[in-house]
């Protein structure tokens, strides 16, 4: 029997059309092109609904709201349907990603987020091969996860970071091997899937906490920053040099840690490196941030420790039980 997917347009570059202010996303514009795509009505082809999104937007005017609507646009058409394919910006298509992979809970189906650089109606679009071949993975029964893919790139949605803002292979997962590369074939990649538990899907609608990323860059003056890190703002994501290393200089960083954390932030260090770790304390320069509370998000993209904070505040937990959380690997997205 043939499999049944989703296609769901939340909006981006792939449905764009050019107008007096540069591109935008045209309601109703995409079906039109979508029937002009013969590759979609071969017989290898599974069977596709389609369902576009309003508003359609434009992915960097996307916040948590945004996700909710796109999280229960699939949880509504969960049981009915083998797999998801939602068309989506390339801005923050990795913070969807990485978002819907916690939100969508026990899921075991293929979610694919693809879009464009190029809207479908110019030349040379990218648009046509990314939609093509994330229909054909999601409807061939290899994947059971919430995936990204582009330009020939199959990776975990919560690995995904958008690499180039103007190249076609746009994305990578530096810190997770592939899980396809689409060439003459399409080539299915060893990986340990997403553990599988027996229990109901269910989605978790996410709430706006405030959340904040710190990137750390030499000469930064952390005083400045002590009025924003307040119990107000519940999780904070630091950007640290290499393996999770801070300036020492006066440790003007560690008391407003220290302060943030006793009021029940979550300070959470990642790393400015694309690839590779943090370890804290592998250097003097790291120690204090354990002292002061922090907790390691490993080799976490910021996209997936910022949509992990809002997963986890939404999820009412307590601050100790949200700390051991942020340092688990949850759905594969970081390693120990
Ligand atoms: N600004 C666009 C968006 O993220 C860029 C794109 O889709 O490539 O929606």
């Amino acid at each position: 029997m043939k499999k049944r997917i989703c296609l769901i347009h939340a909006g981006g570059t792939i449905g764009m059309v050019k107008g007096k202010n540069g591109y935008f996303p045209k309601e109703g514009y995409l079906e039109t092109i979508l029937d002009t795509i013969a590759d979609l009505k071969t017989e290898i082809m599974p069977e596709i609904d389609f369902y576009e999104m309003s508003p359609l937007l434009d992915s960097s005017d996307m916040a948590v709201e945004d996700w909710n609507r796109i999280g229960e646009e699939v949880a509504k058409r969960y049981a009915s349907y083998d797999g998801f394919v939602i068309l989506h910006g390339t801005d923050t298509m990795a913070y969807t990603s990485s978002a819907l992979s916690f939100m969508l809970e026990n899921s075991n189906k293929p979610i694919i987020l693809t879009g464009s650089q190029i809207p479908l109606c110019e030349i040379r679009s990218d648009g046509r091969d990314n939609l093509v071949t994330s229909i054909l993975i999601a409807g061939s029964g290899m994947i059971n996860e919430v995936c990204l893919y582009f330009g020939g790139r199959l990776l975990r949605g919560n690995r995904a970071t958008k690499m180039s803002a103007d190249g076609l292979l746009a994305f990578d997962s530096p810190n997770c091997p592939r899980l396809a590369e689409a060439g003459i074939s399409i080539r299915y990649l060893p990986f340990a899937p997403q553990k599988s538990e027996d229990t109901e899907f269910s989605l978790c609608r996410l709430e706006s906490v405030p959340i904040g990323v710190l990137k750390i860059f030499p000469g930064i003056s952390f005083p400045i920053f002590d009025t924003l890190m307040t119990e107000k703002l519940k999780g904070i994501v630091l950007e640290t040099f290499g393996a999770g290393n801070i300036p020492g200089e006066g440790h003007t960083l560690l008391p407003i840690i220290k302060k943030a954390f006793n009021a029940g932030s979550i300070v959470t260090v990642c790393s400015q490196c694309p690839q590779g770790t943090v370890t804290l304390g592998a250097y003097a320069t790291s120690s204090p941030l354990v002292e002061a509370g922090a907790v390691s998000g490993y080799d976490m993209t910021t996209e997936a420790a910022v949509a992990k904070l809002y997963y986890l505040f939404s999820k009412g937990y307590s601050s100790e039980k949200i700390k051991e959380l942020m340092e688990a690997d949850l759905r594969g997205e970081l390693t120990k």
